[in-house]
C-alpha cells in the first residue's frame, strides 16, 4: 500500500508552497487508501520554533489535512541515524574523514577559482585512519560511487540522470555526531515505510544523494515525484512579496479551507478544464501522472473566485458561525441571539455578494448593529428632507401589512411608489439606506422581510428622526 509523507522544517509558519505539498501527499494517499503521514524535521535546533511546529498542527488541521498516527518528530531519531552512520561504516560503505576545517576551505577556494562546483575530493577514503591527525573530530562520509550514473525515475519529472563524478562523499554525520539533514530523510523515509517521496523540485537535486543512500544500504528507493514550485504571477519564484503567506493568513482573510485545498490543487494539477473540483471529486481523480512540468503561477484573483463559489454553497449556519467573532470584534461586543437569527435568515441573500469571511462580516454588519446605525455620506445624501417624509408615510403603511414575505413586501412597496407617483427607486434608494446604513446591500425587499416588521419599522423611523 501507499505511504506518503509531509515533511516540513518547523522554522517558520506553513507556507502557501508547503499546504500544496501536504495536500498532494493527502490526496495521493486518499486516493489509493494509503496512509499519509507527517514528519516535523527539527533537527536546525536553532531555527526550529515551538511556535513553528503549532503553526504546521493547525494549518494542516485548517486545511483538512488529516495524518495517520502521530506526527514523527525527527530530532528525537538522532541516535536511530548516528546507528545507521555507523552500520554503514562498519560496512566499510562510508569512512571516516578527518578533513580541518582550513583543508576543506581551501578545497572551497579552489574550486571557486577554477570555476567547478565544490566538491569534497575524497582525500580520506582510501587514507588510514592511523593517520588520522590529533584533535580533529571526524565526520563520517557515504562511499559514494565514483564512476556510472545515479538515475531517478521521477513520477512528474520523468527519468534524470546524474553521472555521479558529480557527486561526492557527502556527509552522514557531522564530527559532533549529529546527523545531517540527507541522512535523517533518508532513514525516516526508510523506517516509516515510505513508498511515495511527493515534494518540492527544489528537492530534486538531493534525490540523487539519498538514492545511493538508500543503494548503500540495500533499501528499496521510494518513488519519487517532485513537483515545480510555484511562482508569483510575474513568473519570478513566489516570495512573500506575492502572497506567499502562511496558511493561517490566508485563514484571516476570509477564505474557507476547501477552497483553499481546491486552488492548491489546480496549481500544478488539472483535470481537464474542471475549475472546480471539490474534495470528493478530487480525492477520486487525483493521481501523480496529471501533475504539470512547468511552475504554475500564484493567481490571487482566483483564489477569491473559488472562493466565491465555496461561499455560496457553504452551509448558512456555518457562515454565520464563521463570521461571528468577525462581527464581535467590530462591534465591540458577542452577537446576541437575535441577532445570529438575523444573520442566519439574511445569509442567503448575503453570501452571493462575497468574495472572503471577511467581506462577508463587513456586508452582513448592518443586521446586527444597534440603532441608531451609522449611515455612509452616500447614504446619509439620499436622507433628504423629501426622502425622510416618503419613508415617513411608508413606515405607516408598512406597519398595516400582514403578509411579511419579500413577494408581498415589494408588491406593497411598488404599489406605495404609484399610489405616491414616485419612481420605484426613490422609495427604494432611501429605504435601503435607512435599513442598512449603505447605499450597498442585498436585495432590498430581501433585507425589509429579513428584518421583520418590528426592526424595520424601527430603523426606518430611526433614519426619519
Ligand atoms: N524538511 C524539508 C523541507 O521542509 C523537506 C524534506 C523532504 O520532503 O524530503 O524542505
Amino acid at each position: 500500500t501507499v505511504v506518503t509523507r509531509f515533511a516540513p522544517s518547523p522554522t517558520g509558519f506553513l507556507h502557501i508552497g508547503g499546504g500544496r505539498t501536504a495536500l498532494f501527499n493527502w490526496l495521493y494517499a486518499r486516493h489509493t487508501g494509503g496512509k499519509f503521514l507527517l514528519r516535523i524535521e527539527d533537527t536546525d535546533r536553532a531555527r526550529s520554533t515551538e511556535e513553528a511546529v503549532g503553526a504546521i498542527f493547525e494549518g494542516l488541521k485548517w486545511l483538512g489535512l488529516d495524518w495517520d498516527g502521530e506526527a514523527v518528530m525527527q530530532f528525537a531519531r538522532a541516535g536511530r541515524h548516528a546507528e545507521v552512520a555507523h552500520a554503514l561504516l562498519a560496512q566499510g560503505k562510508a569512512y571516516r574523514c578527518y578533513a580541518t576545517p582550513e583543508e576543506l576551505e581551501a578545497m572551497r577556494e579552489q574550486a571557486k577559482a577554477e570555476g567547478r562546483p565544490v566538491r569534497y575530493d575524497g582525500r580520506w577514503r582510501d587514507r588510514p585512519e592511523s593517520e588520522a591527525p590529533a584533535g580533529v573530530k571526524p565526520v563520517i562520509r557515504l562511499k559514494a560511487p565514483q564512476s556510472g550514473q545515479t538515475v531517478i525515475q521521477d513520477l512528474v519529472q520523468g527519468e534524470v540522470t546524474v553521472a555521479n563524478e558529480q557527486l561526492d562523499d557527502f556527509v552522514l554525520l557531522r564530527g559532533d555526531g549529529t546527523p545531517t539533514y540527507m541522512l535523517s530523510v533518508v532513514v525516516d523515509d526508510h523506517d516509516m515505510g515510505i513508498t511515495h517521496v511527493i515534494r518540492g523540485d527544489d528537492h530534486l537535486n538531493n534525490a540523487f544523494r539519498q538514492t545511493q543512500l538508500y543503494q548503500a544500504m540495500g533499501w528499496d528507493v521510494p518513488v519519487f515525484a517532485h513537483i515545480p514550485l510555484i511562482h508569483g504571477p510575474d513568473g519570478a519564484k513566489l516570495s512573500k512579496r506575492h502572497g506567499a503567506l502562511g496558511v493561517e493568513a490566508y485563514r484571516d482573510m476570509g477564505f474557507l479551507p476547501e477552497a483553499m485545498r481546491n486552488y492548491l490543487l489546480r496549481l500544478g494539477w488539472g483535470h481537464g478544464d474542471e475549475e472546480i473540483i471539490p474534495t470528493e471529486k478530487a480525492i477520486e481523480w487525483f493521481d501523480l501522472d496529471a501533475v504539470g512540468r512547468s511552475p504554475s503561477r500564484f493567481d490571487m484573483a482566483k483564489l477569491e473566485n473559488l472562493n466565491a463559489h465555496y461561499l455560496r454553497e457553504a452551509d448558512d449556519a456555518r457562515l454565520v458561525a464563521l463570521i461571528q467573532p468577525l462581527l464581535a470584534e467590530r462591534l465591540g461586543q458577542p452577537v446576541d441571539d437575535a441577532g445570529k437569527a438575523l444573520l442566519t435568515a439574511g445569509m442567503p441573500g448575503l453570501k452571493p455578494r462575497a468574495k472572503t469571511l471577511v467581506d462577508l462580516a463587513d456586508s452582513a454588519l448592518f443586521y446586527v448593529r444597534p440603532l441608531p446605525l451609522p449611515f455612509t455620506d452616500k447614504a446619509a445624501a439620499l436622507l433628504t428632507d423629501e426622502a425622510r417624509q416618503v419613508l415617513a408615510k411608508l413606515a405607516t403603511a408598512l406597519e398595516g401589512q400582514a403578509d411579511w414575505s419579500e413577494a408581498a413586501l415589494e408588491e406593497r412597496v411598488r404599489s406605495f411608489a404609484e399610489t405616491e407617483t414616485l419612481k420605484l427607486g426613490a422609495v427604494a434608494q432611501p429605504l435601503r439606506a435607512a435599513l442598512t446604513g449603505s447605499t450597498m446591500s442585498p436585495g432590498i425587499f430581501d433585507v425589509l422581510a429579513v428584518l421583520g416588521r418590528d426592526a424595520a419599522i424601527a430603523r426606518i423611523r430611526a433614519a426619519v428622526g
